[in-house]
Order: C-alpha cells, then structure tokens, then sequence
C-alpha cells in the first residue's frame, strides 16, 4: 500500500477560524487551523479540554451552535467543495452521509425510546436514495455484525438501554459506517468505557477504517490512544496547531515543548520505576478570551524566552511533514542546534 501521505486528499482544512462571542470577550476556539486527511489515514487530533480540538471538527460538520459561535474564516474542501459555504439544505446530504460523527457518550446520540432498528434504519433511509424499509433493516443487521454485536438479527430490534456502554458505541460506529461515510470522525469515542473495551472499540474502527477505506478524524486528550491508532498526528493547544507529524517521527521527536510534556505524561510500562510520580505539565491551559498575540504555552514552558511573550511563533517545517510552531526553531541555526539536542 503507498504511503498514507501520498494517497488522494479527501478532506482539506485551512485556516479555520472559529470564534465564540461571550459577555466576557471573544473567544478564540480555533483560530488558523489547518490541515489535510488522506484517503484511508487516520488523523489524530490531541490536545487538552478546551484546545479547540472538539470545536475544530464540530465546525467541519458546521454543528457550532451560532450564537454564539461562528466559523469566522477558513474553508473545508471536501470533493472539490467548499462546505464551509454550502448552503444548509446542501450540507445535510453530506453530514451523516459522507461525513459521519461518532461522539463520546453514545447515549446522548441514542434516542432511548425508539428501538435501534428503527434508528438505523431511518438513518439509513435518510442518506440512501431508493433503499426500501426491508433493504435498509438487512443492512442496518449486516452493520451490526460487522462491528462485533452478537445475535444481531435478534438485537437490531432492541432498545439502547439493553445494551451495554461498549456495544452502545459500536451500535453508533455502525449507524455512523452504514451509509458508506468517507470520513469519520470519532471525538473521544472511548473516554467513557473501561479499558479493555476501549481497546476493543479502538480496534474495531481501526479495521473497519481499513476494511472500508474510510478515513477517520480521532480527536483524543490521550497521547497513548494515538500511539495505537494513527498515521499521523496534530497536536493542538489555545486553538492553534502546535506540532504535526508522522505519529511514529512525533514520538522519536517531539519539537514542542507541549509535545514533550504530552509524552512525558503517557504512563510507560517499560521504563516506569515502582512508587515514581506520573510527569504532568505544570500550569493550566490559558484562559482563550481575548488571548494576546504571543506563544499561550509560555506561562508553562521550561524553554520560555523573551520572543515567545511577545509574539506568536511562525511554523516552521522540520522536514517529512513535521511542522512546529515554537520559536525554537526559528533561525536555521537554532533548528539545527534543536534538532540535535532533540536526538540526541
Ligand atoms: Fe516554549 Fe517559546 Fe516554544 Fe512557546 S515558543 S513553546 S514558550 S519555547
């Protein structure tokens, strides 16, 4: 198979802006962000609560509620188009349908009182053009087999409530997969499971993404999850992608101090001593209103200099796709300097 990066683009972000207008000022949510998902690739987007991550893909959807929010700038191309500026009418054929979204607690996606049948196969209805009720409840059945839910002929016709968390949140991959989405997009699909069925559900989508050669956006706070799912990662923080790269280059290289503290913070079986404290990143993340033009890392960054109070660092390309935003590695000295110091 050809490397990820050099398949076909289906989605391409640029400078997305999003704001929110509160009493207390504008927040920033996302404010220029970019970045493009290839056929087949699994994106992850990592970051802290309030990072933008979450905010970034809702207005990919465009499911920012106005007001107070507003996609203020940017485009998303999607098959040549611009669906940031579609009309309403237009973009509902292609959210759920080419676009889908699995969330974190699938119980609010649920409708408790309506059977899963009949939600899947009115969704299924709704995005495929001539499918008949019986067509739609044999695939809605197939769906729920290929996500791992035993006796699916006999528990199609069930309620949420008689499924548990885990088989909740494949019944929502398969609702989300049956329409044949290109794109997926899963914000924190795990975070409310036990382990071992986080494991299961990360497992799945990455098959079924493999099998179907759809894409998949996987938003996370976890770095771990990551590591296991994703071709390639942008890690954000105050709105702002900070760093992006091959997973693989991001973990032997994190040029982010942000980045470094994210890693430093997955827990190691292997090198973890017995009774030593778990690394966390001093500080909060920023308060977004009103954020002033400099790095919103620098109250919590070791490496902290003069320039990063007073402006915002550009990006800089690392080569290979990895790119930073740190004034690290502004001069071409300096980034050689840093980049040997980083591999070392
Ligand atoms: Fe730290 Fe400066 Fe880089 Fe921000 S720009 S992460 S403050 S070194």
């Amino acid at each position: 198979m050809s490397p990820v990066n050099d398949r076909e683009v289906v989605l391409d972000v640029r400078n997305l802006q999003t704001y929110f207008k509160t009493d207390a000022g504008i927040v920033k949510a996302v404010d220029g962000v970019s970045f493009t998902l290839h056929k087949g690739q699994t994106l992850g987007i990592v970051g802290e609560s309030g990072s933008g991550k979450s905010v970034t893909n809702l207005s990919i959807m465009r499911l920012i509620p106005s007001p107070p929010g507003k996609v203020v700038g940017g485009e998303a191309i999607f098959e040549g188009t611009d669906i940031l500026a579609l009309e309403e009418k237009e973009m509902r054929t292609i959210r759920g349908n080419k676009i889908s979204m699995i969330f974190q607690d699938p119980m609010t996606s649920l409708n408790p009182f309506l059977r899963i049948s009949t939600q899947m196969i009115e969704t299924i209805r709704l995005h495929t053009k001539g499918i008949s009720k019986n067509e739609a409840l044999e695939r809605s059945i197939e769906m729920l087999k290929l996500v791992g839910i035993p006796s699916a002929k006999k528990r199609v016709h069930a309620y949420p409530h008689q499924f548990s968390g885990g088989m909740r949140q494949r019944v929502m991959i398969a609702m989300a997969l049956s329409c044949n989405a290109e794109i997926l997009i899963a914000d924190e699909p795990t975070t409310a499971l036990d382990v071992t069925i986080q494991a299961q559900i990360l497992d799945l989508i990455k098959n079924l993404s493999e099998k179907m050669g759809t894409s998949v956006i996987l938003i996370t706070h976890d770095l771990g999850v990551v590591a296991g799912m994703c071709d390639e990662v942008c890690v954000m923080y105050a709105g702002r992608i900070v760093e992006k790269a091959e997973t693989e280059k991001l973990y032997a290289f994190p040029a982010h101090p942000y980045t470094e503290g994210l890693i430093k913070s997955v827990p190691r079986m292997d090198t973890s001593k017995k009774g030593e404290r778990l690394y966390s990143i001093e500080g909060q993340p920023p308060n977004v209103i009103d954020l002033p033009p400099c790095c919103p890392f620098h109250p919590r960054c070791p490496k902290a200099m003069d320039v990063c109070r007073a402006s915002y660092a550009p990006i800089t390309d690392l080569g290979e796709g990895h790119e930073v935003a740190c004034w690290l590695y502004n001069s071409e000295e300096e980034k050689a300097v840093a980049l040997k110091e980083a591999q070392a």
